[in-house]
């Protein structure tokens, strides 16, 4: 190339020749100079991107527990971690976490930058359960990780033994302690325990699922039937319905008749009844009179609970129950807390059984401090508190009893499949375990 330019510098002396000839040559030279630049420059960019992902992020791990009493904010709070921060954190992780089911001693993790501010947020139910949020723009995403778990179903077979209980009997043929509560639960509904005779027959099966084959993380009934010599023949099935948050996941007979046993709690801590259900002289106006409640003596101040799981539909005040608090139920009974001295909850708040509600106290109509518990069938009437032992869930009808019969031939048929996966292992009076992965 620079030998044909002096050629045609030698050959051609027009300036403006030689100046385009000139001019070109530097063009050219530039040319390479800022694709040279722009590869350096490339090169840079890529670098210092490698050099951002792979610089240690100095973020701070800190973690704490969920102590008596607690919720995620009050870990937060002792975490240190900002308002908003907070507020972002409860907001992005209610809908996937149930967070009115914490226990106690379960951990939460924060990872914060320098400046304080929370990029990622974690907690794990359990080994196999991770929930994430990750800070982005300023927001959190949301990101669970479930790790793979084993499923297993186990069917139980055994006898009363003479002398024995139902207990030690669901004990001696293997069934974990973890989930023998919930299969006398099961029973406890169509047999009276009082009831049971040696002899009487029992076939459980659970379902259990568990991380790493051996950790354990949740289990459920799937399937229970007693035959006794005086309480029958009684069968019991797990209805899981599309909405797996749905109050309608529980037991039923074939017919979808419900097998909840969702026992009464008592509403104060001491139960001295000053004045019971039924037609009294009353003690201000001297009058005979219908008592529609019971009347329990207590010092002011003792805390009051709901008697069982429901939705509160009345919190206020008037000048005969003073202070009170009405709670509806699952089968649309009407719990009455009167004479409050204070109310902890307002209407349309859920409450679960047990809850404490509020004060007892002696306000409107009242000689002293006592609690005043009325309860109001379905169909409005006052009842005797004491005559109701539970709460039933309504019987499933059309769609749902489809479902739930279609559900009952699987379980009749996945019980026969465990059972013979596994050959019968007589025990004295009992079979033990047999089990099948699914
Ligand atoms: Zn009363």
């Amino acid at each position: 190339m620079k030998f044909w330019r002096i050629s045609w510098f030698a050959f051609f002396s027009a300036t403006i020749f030689l100046s385009a000839c000139f001019e070109s040559g530097k063009i050219e030279s530039l040319d390479g100079e800022i694709q040279q630049a722009n590869l350096q420059l490339a090169n840079a960019q890529t670098s210092l991107a490698t050099y951002v992902a792979k610089r240690p992020q100095r973020l701070s791990v800190l973690s704490d527990t969920v102590k008596a009493g607690e919720g995620l904010y009050q870990v937060l709070e002792r975490l240190q971690v900002n308002f908003n921060d907070k507020r972002s954190i409860v907001l992005a992780i209610q809908d996937s976490v149930e967070l009115s089911n914490l226990r106690v001693g379960q951990a939460f993790h924060v990872a914060q930058d320098s400046l304080g501010n929370v990029q990622v947020f974690r907690y794990a139910p359990n080994p196999a359960t991770v929930h994430l949020l990750l800070k982005e723009n300023d927001g959190f995403v949301y990101k669970l990780v479930a790790k793979p778990l084993v499923v297993k179903q186990s069917v139980f077979e055994g006898f009363i033994a003479k002398g024995g209980t139902l207990h030690e009997t669901l004990l001696s043929v293997g069934i974990p302690a973890r989930m023998s509560g919930i299969v006398a639960g099961v029973l406890q509904c169509k047999i009276p325990f009082s009831s049971v005779q040696p002899g009487d027959r029992f076939r459980i099966m659970l379902e259990e699922s568990f991380y790493q084959d051996s950790i354990w993380i949740a289990g459920k009934v799937i399937y229970a039937e007693f035959d006794g010599r005086t309480v029958g023949h009684h069968e019991a099935f797990l209805y899981a319905d599309p909405d797996p948050k749905s109050t309608y996941n529980a037991h039923y007979t074939e017919s979808g008749e419900a097998l909840i046993f969702d026992g009464l709690r008592y509403p104060l801590d001491r139960l001295h009844i000053t004045s019971p259900f039924g037609v009294r002289i009353h003690p201000v106006t001297g009058q005979r009179k219908m008592h529609s409640g019971i009347d329990y003596g207590s010092p002011k101040g003792s805390p009051v609970y709901a008697v069982a799981k429901g939705k509160v539909i009345v919190s206020g005040y008037d000048e005969y129950s003073g202070n009170k608090i009405a709670i509806k139920h699952a089968d649309n009974s009407v719990s009455y807390y009167m004479h409050l001295s204070s109310r902890g909850v307002g209407v349309g708040q859920q409450v679960t059984g047990g809850q404490v509600i509020g004060r007892v106290g002696s306000t409107g109509r009242s000689t002293g401090p006592h609690l005043h518990l009325g309860f109001k069938n379905a169909q409005g009437q006052w009842i005797n508190p004491k005559s109701k032992t539970m709460i039933a869930t309504p019987k499933l009808q059309g769609e749902r009893l489809a479902r739930l019969q279609s559900q009952v031939k699987r379980i009749r048929e996945d019980v026969l499949k465990t059972e013979a996966e596994t050959p019968r292992e007589f025990e004295g009076s009992s079979v033990k375990v047999k089990q099948r992965k699914i």
